[in-house]
């Protein structure tokens, strides 16, 4: 049996493709490039360069590799702010993206697909930690994309019997320990590349958005995991769904927040760098907190997240960035 990891050069791609590898399963990856870095795919995966909407390229990776029984699918765009701007872009890439790449799974009758999803399909939480069954109404395209691709995951299992598990993911943070693959996004958004980033000395000063949510610093709250932890927990999945459980969703997250203020100080206790900050503007659809209750994976996955602390997941980042400043380029 082999795992397709579709985008498997991106940040989470790359290290469950690791992971995958690590255990010894058969991944052949498939990664269009635009976002991902070729030099951060595990040398041992088999790796195609191509989009995943291209059908009849797509058909020839399965008829190369008759021993692809599920799919893990991290091929997505994935920025919030970019989103509203160009929210056709994501409905493109992703949505559509997603029912091409089911008519060629149904096609070949492979049935099991495990993708990622997100805490942006909850949209502004009614309540925190989170649940899964908790209502989903994205504010930004972004969340629409995902979670249209959930609903059309459950009707085509209803359908085609195509099984699926969305994995809601919350704030991602961390890099393989030994600092060989990291976070590189181009440009980045994300607080803590970018907070280590001004640590390393290739970005000035940090800005933090907004200082006035209902928190109890000010600064909006996050939950942050691994991906590592993620990466294991798409590896259950598979073997959930190997096992011939039904369709469902899991968020996952540590169930810990911690305000950007926080993840600043705890970055400058882990680098001892001073990390220059100052304050500016809210940025346009940040709710004040987003927490995950995940002990729906802890209880039926069996997944149990290594990283619980967040100074050894900026350890680990730190270790990426102060190696590769530049990201991939200094691979
Ligand atoms: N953030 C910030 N400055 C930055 C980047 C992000 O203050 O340069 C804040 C952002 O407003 C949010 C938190 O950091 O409150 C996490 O944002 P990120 O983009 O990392 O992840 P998101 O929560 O959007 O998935």
């Amino acid at each position: 049996m082999a795992i397709l990891v579709l985008g498997g050069a991106g940040y989470i791609g790359s290290h469950t493709v690791d992971r995958l590898v690590d255990r010894g399963v058969d991944v052949v990856v498939v990664d269009s490039l635009v976002t991902g870095h070729r030099a951060a795919v595990n040398s041992k995966a088999k790796f195609y360069q191509g989009d995943i909407a291209d059908q009849p390229f797509m058909r020839d990776v399965f008829k190369e590799n008759p021993a692809i029984d599920a799919v893990i699918h991290f091929a997505a765009f994935s920025l919030v702010a970019e989103s509203m701007k160009k929210p056709l872009k994501y409905f493109d890439n992703n949505t559509s993206g997603m029912i091409k790449l089911l008519e060629v799974m149904n096609e070949v009758g492979v049935k099991k697909i495990v993708f990622s999803s997100t805490a942006a399909t909850y949209g502004i939480p009614e309540q925190v930690p989170i649940k899964e069954s908790d209502p989903q109404q994205p504010i930004n395209p972004y969340g629409e994309s995902k979670l249209m691709m959930e609903k059309i995951m459950r009707w085509s299992d209803q359908a085609y019997g195509i099984k699926f598990i969305a994995l809601r993911y919350f704030n991602v943070a961390g890099a393989k320990p030994d600092g060989s693959i990291g976070e590189d996004h181009n440009p980045e958004t994300h607080l803590l590349p970018i907070v280590l980033q001004v640590a390393a000395g290739t970005r000035e000063k940090l800005q933090i958005f907004g200082d006035d949510y209902d928190t109890p610093d000010g600064t909006n709250v996050r939950d942050y995991v691994h991906p590592f932890d993620l990466a294991d927990a798409h590896i259950l999945a598979v073997d959930y769904l190997r096992q011939g459980h039904d369709s469902t969703a899991f968020n996952l997250g540590s169930s810990t927040g911690f305000s950007n203020m926080e993840i600043l100080k705890a970055a400058r206790e882990v680098t001892g760098k001073p990390i220059p900050a100052e304050l500016a503007p809210r940025r346009p659809g940040d709710p004040d907190t987003l927490i995950a209750a995940s002990d729906k994976a802890r209880k039926v996955l069996g997944w149990k997240p290594q990283f619980d602390d967040i100074h050894k997941i900026i350890e680990t980042a730190w270790k990426w960035h102060a190696t590769h400043p530049n990201g991939y380029q200094d691979r």
